[in-house]
Parts: C-alpha cells; structure tokens; sequence
C-alpha cells in the first residue's frame, strides 16, 4: 500500500494501484444506491479525486454517513477507471479512517462561494480553499523559476539584510526597529527611548536590498536578492502591502538596454513556466475569476510578443493625446499614476511597455544621469491590469556625478561612504531593477487584490497571525 497525493491518483496510470490517500472532504454525498461519494482533496493539485465508499464498510453508517466538509480522513483503497466525465480515475474505498472532524455548525467553510474579503479574515483556513490553494501553488513556482532563471545564467543569489540603517533613498517610508528593554520603566507616551533602538543606533526593516546587491554584484558581476521588503504604506491600495517580496537582480557591467533585455526575458519564463507547471491552477483562475476569460490569450501575448520600449516623454505624449480625463493630471515630470500606467499598457500598447529615461527630479540619486542633464536611465514595467511590477535603473557609477546628486537631493554623505567606496575603487557600469512578487502573481493570476495573493497580507492596521 502506497501513500500517494490526490495529484498522483487523479492520473490514468494510477489505476490498479492500492493506496492510502490523506487529506480532507470537500464533500459527501449519499447516493440512493447505499453508498457515499466522498471529494477529496490534499492541497497537491486544484482538482479532487472522488472516493466511493461503499455500503459494505464497517463504520459506513456510524462515521462514512456523518462525514462532513472539511474534516481530515485516512482512505485506502483501489484506484479505478472512472467511468464519470471530466475525472480519470476515481478511487474505490476498502476502510475510511476520520482522523479529524469539523463541525458543521462551526466550519466557516462551508460548500458554498465566499467573498474574498471574508476569507482575509480566516487567513488561517483559507488556503484550504480552490482559489488560496490555487494562489499558493502558483507562488511557490514562481519562486522555483525565479532561482532556476538566475542560477542558468550565473547569478549568485545573495542574502542582503532586513535590518538596515541605509534607506535606499527614495523607495518608501520605513518601518523602524526598536529593541523592548524589559527593564526599563514605561515611557510617557509618545516619548522615544534612545536604548530602544537597534542597540542605541536607528535601524530599519529594509525597503530595498540594492544598495547592498551592488556592492556584491561589483565583486561577483550577477547577483540577485529574493526577501521580504517592508514600506510604510498607509494607503490601501490594492497593489500595495505593507510587506512584500522582491527579487532584485544586480549587474556588472549591464547598461539600459541589457538591463531591459533581461528584465523581459525574465518575465517571459517565469510565464512560460507557470503555463507548463500550472495549467490547471491558470484554467481555474481564468474560468472562476470575473472578468479574467482572456486570461490565456493576455498570457500568450506576452510570450509571442516583445515588450514596447517607449520613453517617458513619449509615454506623456501619449497620455496628453489620448483625450481622457484623468484623476492625476499629466504634464511632463510628474510622476505617472497607476491609471496612467494601466492606459499605456492596456489601452495603447495591449501589451507590457518598458518606460525609460524619467525626469531626473522624479527618482533616486542612484540612477544614472543621461547627457541631456534633464533624465535618468531609469525603466518601469508596465503591465496590462496590474501597472507597474519592475522599477529599475542604470546607476551612476561616476563618482563626482553621484555626490552632486546627492547634494542636490540634500542627501548627507556620512553613512553612504561605503556606497561611493564602490565608486571610488574600480568603479564600473551597472545596473539592476526590483520585482514585486505579489504583482506577478497578480499578474500571472488574474486575481484583483494584492491581499489575496501572500500568505498572511501585512497592510495598515493588519499583522494578525
Ligand atoms: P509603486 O509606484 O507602485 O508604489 P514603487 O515605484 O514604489 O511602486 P519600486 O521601489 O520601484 O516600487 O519597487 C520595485 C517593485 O516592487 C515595484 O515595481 C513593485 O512590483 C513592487 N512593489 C513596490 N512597492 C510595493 C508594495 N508596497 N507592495 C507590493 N509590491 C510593491
Ligand atoms: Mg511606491
Ligand atoms: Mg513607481
Ligand atoms: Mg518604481
């Protein structure tokens, strides 16, 4: 008797096998015949595998008949041909064993459609269902494909810290740490203790680990990061959480166009790749998600086709013709909103855009200065029902060009010496973007809100589990 995943037994060449399956009902159902069709389901794959059990089991009437929606039970039997449409197999019970049961009464998860805002609210039980699943199993490939794309192409995958005094200029409001000095008497509200910072120094969760990927990708040429980044957010959005995750590629030696070359080769495989290792979970958003039947032909596009390269003072052109009204009024050097993002890539273009060379006054120090003197060799993604998902940048590895935007941004050099450092000894071109890993899947899924797409979503007011 093997154990074997609801995935494996759902497959034609499991028939004949004897096995024990694990897992939890999704449903019963009695049928006129004297037996009971369970649904079960393990969390390996999207679909059910459905069990017959038969009359003749000794706890039929005492447990099989009272087995209800989500409790978890131990089946052996034999694997079938089935004869029902839509399934190749099904399974033929010799014992059924409840391991766990769930009360109906209790069990929010009853068989029936829940809105997405109720399951944030058991985020503990909701991966238990199609869609949570769905989401989990795709992150998790994405993940895989993400490590697999840079180690192919060797990268080194460099583990930079959450815990940071550099503020990676520009990225987002930080969260700062502070260290509970049990001994230490209760402040007056409002008043900050010195000791309970980070060891009497301010320190931060990380926004950004880039500052700190250039430096190992100026020793080791490609590198990425892939954590957990935190920004104060307190807008509620639904593109925008309080903690995400990024990947960060880093590159010696790369400029704009190269940084853009592998910015869009590495969207199209981890596509390519959900649409291989995760047809069923894709079908299941394009089928059950509204609006999202074009789910497919929005994802093939994206592979057959190449990206639009179009600057930002084309991209404002085009918004300044386009003869819609916006909420966020549009002239040269502000910065573009989400509603100016989506119509470029949704309405215009009908694809993903690379935007580049943005206002100087607009991003970050870092970035490489063009010889217009007015723009930096800036690139944001842009993608259809998302916006944008990469920022990134060429950057200034000039050394007097970097202090002077620093000047100007009136940013103090003390605590970034070690960055100009790699500027000052065997400084070279490079470049490197971020990727949010939630708007990928927001992308690849279809799915609508940013929450609905982590684990556990950390947004204002939110760090509950
Ligand atoms: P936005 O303009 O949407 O606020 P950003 O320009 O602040 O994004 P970057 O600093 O360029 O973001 O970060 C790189 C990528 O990280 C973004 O393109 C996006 O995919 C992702 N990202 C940024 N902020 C968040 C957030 N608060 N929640 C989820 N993902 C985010
Ligand atoms: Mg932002
Ligand atoms: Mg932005
Ligand atoms: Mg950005």
């Amino acid at each position: 008797m093997d154990k074997i995943s609801v995935s494996d037994a759902r497959r034609a060449e499991a028939v004949g096998r004897h096995v024990r399956l694990q897992g939890w009902v999704r449903t019963r159902r009695d049928s006129k015949g004297g037996f009971s069709f369970i649904e079960l389901n393990d969390g390996s794959c999207q679909g059910n595998v459905q069990v017959v059990a038969p009359g003749e089991l000794a706890n039929y009437e005492s447990v099989v008949k009272h087995l209800h929606t989500g409790a978890s039970v131990r089946i052996d039997g034999e694997v079938k041909a089935s004869p029902a449409k839509g399934q190749a197999t099904e399974v033929l019970a010799a014992s059924v064993e409840l391991i766990g049961d769930a009360d109906v009464n209790t069990y929010p998860l009853q068989k029936k459609g829940h809105s997405f805002e109720f399951l944030r609210g058991i985020a503990h039980l909701r991966p238990r269902t199609n869609t949570l699943g769905a989401v989990a199993r795709v992150r998790h490939q994405v993940s895989i494909s993400i490590h697999q794309f840079f180690h192919e192409r060797g990268f080194y995958y460099v583990h930079t810290p959450v815990i940071t005094a550099s503020d990676c200029e520009g990225a987002g409001a930080m969260f700062r740490v502070s260290t509970i000095d049990p001994e230490a008497p209760p402040k007056a509200e409002g008043k900050v203790d010195y000791k309970q910072d980070f060891f009497g120094k301010p320190a931060y969760l990380t926004v950004s680990g880039q500052l700190q990927g250039e430096a190992f990708a100026c020793a080791l040429g490609k590198i990425y990061t892939f954590g957990p980044t935190f920004r104060a957010e307190n807008s509620n959005t639904p593109r925008h959480l309080a903690e995400f995750w990024m990947i960060e590629p880093e590159m010696a030696f790369y400029d704009l166009t190269d940084n853009m070359d592998l910015a869009e080769a590495f969207l199209k495989r981890i596509i390519s790749d959900a649409m291989t290792y995760c047809l069923e979970d894709l079908k299941f958003f394009a089928e059950k998600l509204e609006n999202n039947k074009g789910l497919f032909e929005k994802l093939e596009n994206v592979l057959n086709n190449g990206f639009k390269r179009v600057s930002y003072t084309e991209g404002v052109d085009i918004l300044l013709k386009s003869g819609k009204t916006w909420e966020y009024p549009v002239a040269w050097g502000v910065d573009l909103q989400s509603e100016h993002e989506r119509y470029l890539a949704e309405q215009h273009f009908k694809c993903p855009v690379i935007l580049y060379d943005y206002p100087r006054t607009l991003k970050p120090f870092y970035m490489k200065v063009n010889d217009d003197g007015k723009t930096v060799r800036a690139m944001d993604v842009l993608v259809p029902g998302v916006g944008e998902i990469i920022g990134g940048s060429q950057r200034e590895e000039r050394l007097d060009v970097l202090e002077s935007r620093m000047r100007e941004q009136g940013l103090p050099p003390e605590g970034y010496e070690w960055y100009l450092d790699l500027r000052r000894y065997g400084t070279v071109p490079h470049s490197g973007f971020g990727l949010g890993l939630e708007r990928t899947i927001l992308f690849l899924s279809g799915m609508a809100n940013i929450r609905d797409v982590i684990p556990f979503p950390r947004t204002p007011g939110n760090a509950e589990y």
